[in-house]
């Protein structure tokens, strides 16, 4: 065995929802796996997402030869541009992962000088000392693949996210052989997704939804819509077949879904029937009982097309009493109260709503390997050391535990978070120190701007361009503005560039208001996004600041 040590180092994931990002180091040589990122959550004010700290990676700039992705998932490639910009290295992918990825990269500019590599599950490449063989594994999305990579010290493997869905929509199936080839020649550590490891069982296969939607497009008396995440392609392949099995036409609504079911047409996964599809303005032409409506929006985002149709705000997507709306995914954590509120809406215009509620059979089956899923490829790898990865403390430490109850499957457990450095050599493993993690906030729409801790922002924003809080008084009870829209600015006033900026802000926040229904106005969520992103919209213009914009609704 040569001399020479393997750093592994978790940038993101461990520990944490998303953000998938991971550095492994020989020598001179590093090689990144996915980069990821994480929505924020909602207490993150104007923050649009959450990428990775790569602190680690920008020290070591002239080191990093590549990024391998595994898939096409927001917490796998979402943190590419923000990556891209401050280090311009190649990027492996499958076909698929790409398309997306192109697409990513053409919104902020960054294509053009982007090297993409394609790779092919079965098909070896080398990056330095690293040889690395893409595995087929299943997922909700297509075309992913695990990692086996080849070190001087050993073979690493990377599960990526998977499932093992023995009967994928796109018929190409998980390749248990080859894991268990490896288990067989000898594996120094499995890397495994955590996801669910609190499920017992078995995952459902991809499949398993179809008796659901059968029984719904068998049922529905009038409009259809169907939510899903616009990378759900198994889903909207499912929804489209069954559509033209039923008559009903189907129309995309949502920028997400309508450029994720391009290439996920493009790319020969799904088909769409000759005049199966129809514009959104055509819905209105059609016998509701002739339409399905795939739409974006499953986890209530108070913008979404969704959540728009559900206070009735939508130009094309009508939902009138008696229409069915399907919400075909999971509930995030941290999402439940606005897509609950979402629902109420849905339900206050009489439509018959379907959600994941935990009846039989599923409207929705998850992405990721349950408990038996998970032992399963642990028994074909036979890994000396394992080490649990994507996920929360909590779910990282029962994977943890799991793996080391099943003797002689398994040589030793180890527990690492974000930052640990995992150091792998002739002697063994150990934790080597760690680097500098966290969490960078963006605002999205601009790739130069940002980039900081959210402590840093918080303290830039309010030292520099200051604070804005529009103040309205809503009666809760009927929905109505009870007094004129106040706004209260502090460390912002100097930099206005002309009197009348405070009116003028205030007749911007009445006029949302105006333009606003009674629903939307009674949905707290809803109101002060709207209301934020027309005065930001404002704010940016005239006077090139970006204040904190925070809306306060006073109920009476
Ligand atoms: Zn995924
Ligand atoms: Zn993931």
């Amino acid at each position: 065995m040569p001399s020479g040590k393997l750093h592994v180092v978790p940038l993101g994931g461990l520990g944490e929802f998303g953000m998938n990002c991971m550095a492994l180091r020989w020598g001179d040589d590093i090689i990144v796996v996915d980069a990821g990122l994480m929505f924020p959550e909602s207490e993150l004010l104007g923050v649009d997402i959450v990428v990775p700290d790569i602190t680690y990676l920008l020290e070591h700039r002239n080191k990093v030869r590549a990024i391998v992705l595994t898939h096409g998932h927001e917490d796998h490639i979402g943190g590419l541009p923000w990556i891209l910009s401050e280090l311009n290295v190649p990027v492996y992918g499958t076909e698929f992962t790409l398309a997306y990825v192109e697409n990513k990269l053409e919104e902020h500019e960054l294509l053009d000088n982007a090297v993409l590599n394609e790779i092919r599950a079965g098909e070896r490449f080398r990056i330095g000392p690293f040889t690395i063989h893409p595995i087929q594994v299943t997922h909700s999305l297509v075309d992913c693949v695990a990692l086996a990579i080849h070190t001087p010290v050993g073979v690493i493997i990377h599960t990526g996210d998977f499932k093992v869905d023995p009967t994928p929509t796109d018929n190409r199936l998980f390749d248990l052989h080859t894991f268990a080839e490896y288990g067989k020649e000898g594996v120094l550590a499995l890397f495994q997704d955590s996801t669910n490891v609190e499920r017992s069982g078995y995952t459902p296969s991809e499949r398993a939804v179809r008796r659901k939607f059968d029984e719904v497009f068998a049922r529905a008396p009038r409009r259809l819509f169907i939510s899903c995440f616009s990378s759900s392609i198994h889903r909207i392949k499912l929804a489209i077949e069954l559509a033209f099995e039923h008559g009903r036409k189907v129309a995309l609504i949502g920028r997400s879904m309508n450029e994720s079911a391009e290439i996920a047409e493009d790319l020969g996964y799904i088909d769409f029937p000759e005049g199966l599809l129809i514009n959104p303005g055509q819905i209105k032409d059609f016998d509701p009982k002739k339409v399905c409506v795939l739409i974006s929006g499953t986890q209530g985002e108070p913008m979404s097309a969704l959540s728009r149709a559900a206070v009735d705000n939508h130009k094309h997507a009508k939902i009138e009493a008696g229409d069915s709306v399907v919400l075909s995914s999971r509930i995030i954590p941290g999402n439940e109260k606005a897509i609950y509120r979402m629902i109420d809406h849905l339900f206050r215009r009489e439509a018959h709503v379907i959600y994941e509620d935990g009846s039989s059979p599923p409207v929705h089956v998850s992405g990721h390997a349950s408990q038996e899923e998970l032992k399963l490829i642990i028994n074909l790898v036979k890994p000396r050391y394992f080490i649990p990865i994507h996920g929360e403390y909590r779910q990282l430490r029962r994977h943890g535990e799991l793996a080391a109850s099943m003797h002689g499957a398994v040589g030793q457990v180890i527990q690492i978070e974000s930052g640990d450095v995992l150091e792998f050599d002739e002697l063994g493993v150990r934790k080597q120190g760690r680097v500098t993690v966290g969490r960078i906030c963006i605002d999205s729409g601009s790739r130069t701007d940002v980039v900081e801790d959210l402590v840093i922002r918080d303290r830039r924003h309010l030292s520099e361009d200051g604070i804005v809080l529009p103040i309205i008084a809503i009666n809760k009870l009927t929905g109505k503005v009870e007094s004129p829209p106040e706004i209260v600015m502090r460390g912002f006033a100097a930099a206005l560039p002309e009197d009348g900026f405070t009116d003028q802000a205030k007749a911007i926040v009445s006029r949302t208001l105006e333009e606003s229904s009674q629903e939307e106005k009674a949905d707290y969520g809803v109101i002060k996004e709207k209301i934020r992103a027309d005065l930001k919209r404002y704010i940016v213009k005239s006077t090139s600041r970006r204040p904190l914009i925070m809306p306060v609704i006073l109920e009476v």
